[in-house]
């Protein structure tokens, strides 16, 4: 007798195997407050009559630009002019004029002829990349060994040869160029800020690299955008960097605090992947109401420098009081701070403890957004961040720590920006509203 699949397990199966690994997720309930940002309401269990008031520490909304007032007003005023949704696919009565006006918006702001906007980052890339090593013939893809989830998938669907260069190996890139010789197209791409380590691409060496063996750029700047360079244009601007990469790939949903993604590079790059890439062409534009918040927020950060200038002062204030308390900080020149602990379940446990105990949100990092044994908190201060709050993370931070027993390092001196610098950064001028709320 033939036997008949049995469905459920198969379902109930794959998510033991999680568990048993310690990699399953759980979701916090959380209810941010656009006046208040970085503190939310969370709901323990999702349980409605029981909220309690956290602070988060690992926003990706990294300059607190979701809850600008500029924001929220023009998105308000779009909902109200416009409705809710865009009415269709880019051809098909979805582009509007509010996002015309932000691909204008963007492609000044990177230097380009042009660009264009995506449903998410995720799909940016998954989008360019595919398109673009598809129109080249038998194009070899130069990727970084620890490019983002959304860029090994554009990679994937391109169905073109890949080879990895180790992470931000300058030695082991040119290798490859060499290899591949100066007939064959080759698309090299990176990003110039990663995530989880927060260091920091040799941008100029891999141009240098790219010219002198005849390849095409590609550099994801989604944890730059609007938080580097004069104009927020991300590492590539700060670094005088931006006409020597082709394609810059950026969301609207991280620094600017929206919803979105996009590229900007020349007109016929841009052209082509809007003509051939089904990920743009199939699915509905973004409304203008979401657009219109994330045009508010590129144009403010283009001239307004405060929120980066406050930021990065957060970030280093923060990684020098927890190296100070000799809490093992891995060191970087960015402004996350990943807290080391090596371990998935006890990295799980010092979160909940966090949680629980100190009302601090900190989502645990585990495989396989890190690799095994390298499990870590990642914290991401904003310009909304208080010293008070500062304070109060690393004295949670050292009891998780002893309560778990955790390893201390040797307490360090981390550089911190002179007292000039910081003085002439006010707070309450970029952020009238946090002053009233803690009034
Ligand atoms: C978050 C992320 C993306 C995806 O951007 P979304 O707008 O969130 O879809 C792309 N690349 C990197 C490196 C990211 O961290």
């Amino acid at each position: 007798m033939v036997e008949s699949v049995n469905y459920q397990s198969h379902f109930v199966d794959a998510i033991g195997r999680l568990k048993a690994e310690n990699r399953y997720r759980v979701f916090a309930n959380l209810e941010r407050d656009a006046r208040t940002f970085p503190t939310a309401l969370w709901r323990q269990d999702g349980d409605p009559t029981e909220a309690r008031e956290v602070t988060i520490w690992c926003s990706n909304d990294y300059l607190g630009m979701g809850g600008h007032q500029d924001v929220r007003r023009a998105a308000c005023e779009a909902i109200d002019k416009h409705g809710i949704g865009a009415g269709g696919t880019r051809n098909i009565s979805g582009t509007h004029s509010q996002i015309v006006g932000l691909e204008e918006e963007l492609a000044d702001l990177h230097g380009k002829d042009a660009a264009l906007v995506f449903t998410s980052g995720w799909i940016s890339n998954l989008a360019a990349l595919s398109t673009i090593a598809q129109t080249l013939p038998d194009c070899l893809i130069l990727s970084d060994a620890l490019n983002h989830n959304s860029m090994i998938e554009g990679v994937r669907r391109s169905g073109c040869e890949k080879k990895l260069w180790r992470h931000n190996d300058i030695a082991d890139l040119e290798r490859s160029l060499i290899e591949a010789g100066p007939e064959r197209a080759k698309l090299i791409v990176f990003e110039s800020l990663y995530s989880m380590d927060g260091d920091i691409a040799p941008v100029r060496e891999i141009a240098a690299l790219a010219r002198k063996y005849n390849a095409l750029t590609y550099v994801d700047e989604v944890h730059a955008v609007g938080m580097y360079g004069a104009r927020g244009g991300g590492i590539c601007e700060r670094d005088g960097m931006m006409q020597h990469i082709d394609i810059i790939e950026g969301t609207l949903a991280k620094g600017y605090g929206g919803l979105g993604g996009y590229i900007a590079a020349n007109e016929a790059i841009i052209d082509v992947v809007r003509s051939y890439a089904p990920s743009f062409i199939f699915t509905t534009s973004l409304p203008p109401s979401v657009i219109a918040g994330a045009r508010a927020a590129v144009r403010h950060l283009k001239q307004s420098s405060v929120e980066r200038q406050r930021h990065q002062r957060m970030a280093a204030l923060t990684k020098h009081a927890l190296a100070a308390a000799g809490l093992p900080i891995m060191h970087n020149s960015s402004h996350i701070v990943p807290l080391m602990v090596g371990d998935a379940d006890l990295c799980k446990k010092a979160s909940d403890m966090l949680l629980e105990r100190h009302s601090i949100y900190i989502q645990p990092i585990n495989y396989p957004t890190v690799d095994i044994g390298t499990e870590r908190l990642r914290i991401t201060p904003t310009p909304r961040h208080t010293e008070a709050h500062v304070t109060d993370l690393v004295e949670s931070l050292v009891d998780v720590w002893r309560t778990l027993g955790l390893p201390f390092t040797e307490p360090k001196v981390v550089p911190f920006l002179a007292r000039s610098t910081a003085a002439a950064i006010d707070p309450q001028c970029a952020y009238p509203e946090m002053k009233r709320a803690a009034e």
